[in-house]
């Protein structure tokens, strides 16, 4: 998208507000898929987390994806924009078995991650298939939060316990269709996620009615220009050829899958946002936007380095800014970070903005959450409204406080 489109959506839609361009989500898509290409029968599911809004969800639809979801909410969210039951894989993590049961009954894939539900669900409905989390105790990730594959990781059933697994099933006669890993966000070490990829065919190996071997997710997409990204097509290349050498060793052709949230949608999001003022201090330049960790929390949550553009004087001279939002407590974009002059009143572009960005945004400082806009077929649709002072007050319930009378 040009600069020119960029500054029309914030004037027409206001600031600040999320853009995301559906023709960056598409070929992101086309790229995981051809990587696969050797492999007869691969399923991506897209991870509803990263960006949920239902415009997005359709969009994925009509690329052919299914989605991966976390809580029930999310199911119906896919549901409710046209998936059937089926095409949705339903991946929590610590949630209570009445949930995972309604995601059951809906017709939901059922991916289970402890022995404690696996074997309550596998007593209670032994004749619904189930796929297994499996923790390979795989130590990747770009930061401690998000590396969820390593020994004190709460997510996923070590392989280590893999004999108690199965004598769960063997007592419930329950029948295991899939196998799962999720390893962490950001992998940047595609030896890494093959060797944790052996550990699960060697567990694959234990169950013998499998659909689908799940591989989860990870992908490192870049940052900025020249920054370390997973390399698709090479990883592809190499995990289709042991994918298919183990179906061949397993007798059976299985579904490879996928379920990318990162990778399909951080690039194609940028976030707009107006420069309030300008702030020499004895030590620094501020730049202040109106906006904050309550619409981006990223940086201050992870530490992520988003580029930022001043797309109002892209030719503007560099200098060194500190970028903050307008929350009453420590709330940094970007400390000493060269950016093209900025004025009052400029529009910053923040890059790599489509993934838990929005999704993560909250109203902490009683300010509404932005709108979102959908670049689709070389037009802006708007697909989420910014928020306003009912939403604020919606659920809220105001009580009489009024001391009481006394009784007479
Ligand atoms: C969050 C999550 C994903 C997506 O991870 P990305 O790094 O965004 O690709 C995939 N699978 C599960 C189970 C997840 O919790």
């Amino acid at each position: 998208m040009t600069n020119t489109q960029l500054l029309k959506i914030a004037e027409d839609f206001g600031s600040p507000v999320y853009v995301y361009n559906s023709n960056v989500i598409s070929q992101q898509y086309k790229r995981l898929t051809s990587a696969f290409s050797s492999v007869n029968k691969v399923k991506i599911n897209y991870a509803v987390k990263a960006l949920s809004n239902i415009s997005i969800l359709k969009l994925m639809k009509t690329l052919g994806a299914g989605l991966d979801t976390v809580s029930i909410q999310e199911v119906q969210l896919g549901l409710t924009a046209g998936f059937k039951a089926e095409q949705i894989i339903f991946t929590p993590n610590g949630v209570s078995l009445e949930e995972i049961e309604k995601a059951a009954i809906l017709g939901c894939q059922i991916n289970i991650d402890n022995l404690s539900i696996l074997e309550q669900f596998g007593t209670k409905h032994p004749d619904i298939p189930v796929c297994i989390r499996i923790n390979p105790h795989v130590m990747a990730g770009g930061n401690t939060n998000i590396s969820v594959g390593h020994i004190d990781s709460k997510f996923g059933i070590s392989i280590h316990q893999i004999p108690h697994i199965l004598r769960i099933v063997e007592n419930t006669k329950m029948n295991i269709n899939g196998i799962h890993m999720h390893t962490g966000s950001d992998i940047l070490d595609i030896d890494v996620f093959l060797y944790a990829s052996e550990i699960l065919f060697e567990t694959a190996k234990n169950f013998k009615n499998l659909d689908f071997i799940d591989f989860g997710s990870g992908f490192k997409v870049p940052y900025k220009p020249g920054d370390i990204e997973t390399n698709i097509e090479e990883f592809g290349e190499k995990l289709s050829i042991r994918f298919n050498e183990f179906c061949k060793n397993y007798g059976k052709e299985l579904t490879l899958a996928f379920e990318p949230g990162k990778f399909l949608v951080s690039e194609a999001g940028q976030f707009l946002a107006k420069v309030n003022v300008v702030k020499q201090t004895t030590s620094t330049v501020f730049a202040q936007i109106d906006s904050g960790f309550n619409h981006l929390i990223r940086p201050m949550l992870y530490g992520s380095q988003h580029e930022i553009e001043n797309i109002s004087n892209p030719k503007g001279r560099e200098r060194f800014y500190s970028v903050v939002g307008y929350i009453c407590e420590t709330d940094t974009f970007a400390n000493n970070r060269r950016i093209n002059e900025i004025n009052e009143g400029d529009i910053l572009a923040f890059k790599n903005a489509g993934a838990y960005c929005y999704s993560m945004a909250s109203n902490y400082n009683s300010r509404y959450r932005p709108a979102e806009v959908l670049w689709h077929n070389k037009e802006a649709h708007l697909i989420r409204k910014r928020e306003t002072f009912e939403d604020i007050l919606n659920n809220q319930i105001q009580i009489d406080l009024k001391p009481k009378k006394a009784k007479i």
